[in-house]
C-alpha cells in the first residue's frame, strides 16, 4: 500500500514538472522548483528521470544573468511518445497520431463501409500504418473519440447519430474495444469534452469555472467546475442540448419537448427566414446553414440579422439558467456556432445583461472558440496524457471510460 502511494506521489510530481515545462518551454530547474514548490533536489532527480526516459532534454541554452553556473533550459522531446486518436463519425474514422508535445505526425480519414466495424478499422490502421512508423512502446495510449453519451456505470454508449451494429451494439462496444486493444492503454471519450479540454489548454483559459458549448449535429456542453471536468469526458452528466426552452415546443426523440438543439437546429432556419417575410436569395437553397445566415448578416441582410437575433435570444435563455446553476466565469461557443458571426455573440451578451440574474450573469465572459475542427483530437491526446497516463505504472491493458 505504501509503495502504491509513493508511486502515485511520484507520478503526480513527474506530471507536474512535465506540464510546467509544457507551459513554460525553456524553464530552468531552479525556476521549476520555485514554481512547483518541490525541493531543488527532488526537481533535479525527477528531471533526470524524465530526461533519461526521453520526455525532456536540457538544451543548455538558458539565459545567464549572473555569475556562476549557467542556468539550464528544459525543453520537451518531440518524436518520442505519441497518443493515437480515432474519431468515429457516421461514415468514416479520423485517425491521428499525435506527439505528446502536440504535433500531429499522421492524419488520415478512413472511409467506413456500412458493413465495417469501427474498432476493426482502427485496429488495422494501428497495425498496418502506425506501427510501420513507430514502435509499440512509443504509443502511450489510444483514444476513441465518440459523438455520444458514454455511461461509465452501465458501460454503455448512447448515440442517435452513428450506428454500432458491427461493433456489438451500444451495450457491447466498450467490452469489444477493451478486448480488441487489450495490449494498450485505452480511453473512450466524448467529442465535446475533448474540444472543451483543447480550448482550455491551447488557448490558455485561466477561469476555473468554464463552460464550453458545442454546436455540431446537436448541441453539447462540457463544464469545468473548480478546474475539474464535470463527470469526466463522458457527456453523461450534462445534456445541455436537451434543456427545454419551450414546454409547448416540438417533441424531441429524447422524450422531452422544445429541446434547445431541436429549436435552434439548422433545419429550422428556412422557416424562420420565411416568417420574417423575406425574399432573400438564401431561400433558393435546399438547406440554410448557420454559415449562410452569418455571411448574409455581415452584409446587413435584414432577415438574416433578425433570425440570428432570435436564435441568440433563445440560447441566452438557456445560458442564463446554466449560469444560475453553475456560474461559469467564461462561456466559449464552439463548432459551427462560430459561423453565426458577431451579431449572434453581441445579441447573446445583450440578452444576458437584460434578462438574466444580473448578479450572476454580470461577470460572465462570452467568446467564440479560437481553435479549428481538429481541436478535439489534440484535446483527446492531452486529456489522456494529463488525466490517465501514469509515468510510474504499467499502462497496457488499462481501460478508461471518460
Ligand atoms: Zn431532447
Amino acid at each position: 500500500m505504501k509503495l502504491v502511494n509513493q508511486q502515485l506521489i511520484k507520478n503526480t510530481n513527474l506530471k507536474l514538472l512535465y506540464n510546467s515545462v509544457f507551459e513554460n518551454r525553456g524553464i530552468s530547474r531552479a525556476a521549476l522548483a520555485k514554481q512547483t514548490g518541490l525541493s531543488r533536489t527532488a526537481v533535479s532527480a525527477l528531471i533526470d528521470e524524465l530526461s533519461e526516459r526521453g520526455f525532456l532534454y536540457d538544451s543548455g541554452m538558458g539565459d545567464s544573468s549572473g555569475v556562476g553556473r549557467k542556468p539550464n533550459c528544459l525543453e520537451l522531446c518531440a518524436g518520442n511518445y505519441y497518443v493515437a486518436v480515432f474519431g468515429w463519425e457516421e461514415t468514416s474514422v479520423h485517425a491521428f497520431l499525435i506527439d505528446i508535445c502536440g504535433t500531429t505526425a499522421m492524419q488520415e480519414r478512413l472511409e467506413k463501409a456500412s458493413s465495417d466495424s469501427y474498432a476493426r478499422l482502427c485496429r488495422s490502421f494501428l497495425t498496418g500504418r502506425i506501427l510501420e512508423r513507430i514502435r509499440p512502446e512509443q504509443i502511450l495510449g489510444l483514444c476513441f473519440v465518440l459523438p455520444a453519451m458514454i455511461d461509465p456505470e452501465k458501460e454503455e454508449v448512447f448515440s442517435t447519430t452513428f450506428p454500432l451494429d458491427n461493433d456489438q451494439g451500444e451495450a457491447g462496444v466498450l467490452p469489444f474495444l477493451r478486448s480488441l486493444f487489450s495490449d494498450y492503454a485505452v480511453a473512450v471519450l466524448n467529442d465535446t469534452a475533448c474540444c472543451a479540454y483543447a480550448e482550455k489548454i491551447y488557448t490558455g483559459i485561466q477561469e476555473k469555472d468554464y463552460a464550453f458549448i458545442q454546436f455540431s449535429r446537436g448541441i453539447g456542453a462540457s463544464l469545468f467546475i473548480q478546474d475539474k471536468l464535470l463527470g469526466q469526458a463522458c457527456a453523461s452528466y450534462t445534456q445541455f442540448g436537451h434543456f427545454s426552452i419551450s414546454p409547448e415546443g416540438p417533441p424531441c426523440p429524447c422524450g422531452n419537448r422544445g429541446c434547445l438543439e431541436l429549436v435552434l437546429s439548422e433545419a429550422t432556419l428556412r422557416n424562420r427566414l420565411l416568417e420574417k417575410g423575406t425574399t432573400s436569395s438564401l431561400l433558393s437553397r435546399d438547406a440554410v446553414r448557420y454559415e449562410d445566415l452569418g455571411r448574409a448578416s455581415l452584409y446587413t441582410d435584414t432577415a438574416a440579422v433578425l433570425v440570428i437575433k432570435d436564435l441568440a435570444r433563445e440560447l441566452a435563455l438557456a445560458l442564463s439558467n446554466l449560469i444560475c446553476l453553475v456560474h461559469p466565469r467564461l462561456i466559449v461557443l464552439g463548432g459551427n456556432s462560430v459561423s453565426l458571426g458577431p451579431v449572434f455573440l453581441e445579441e447573446i451578451r445583450r440578452c444576458l445583461g437584460e434578462t438574466g440574474f444580473s448578479r450572476m450573469t454580470g461577470g460572465v465572459k462570452l467568446r467564440y472558440s479560437q481553435l479549428d475542427s481538429y481541436a478535439c483530437y489534440n484535446g483527446a491526446m492531452k486529456y489522456f496524457f494529463d488525466t490517465h497516463y501514469q509515468f510510474t505504472a504499467t499502462m497496457n491493458g488499462s481501460f478508461f471510460i471518460g
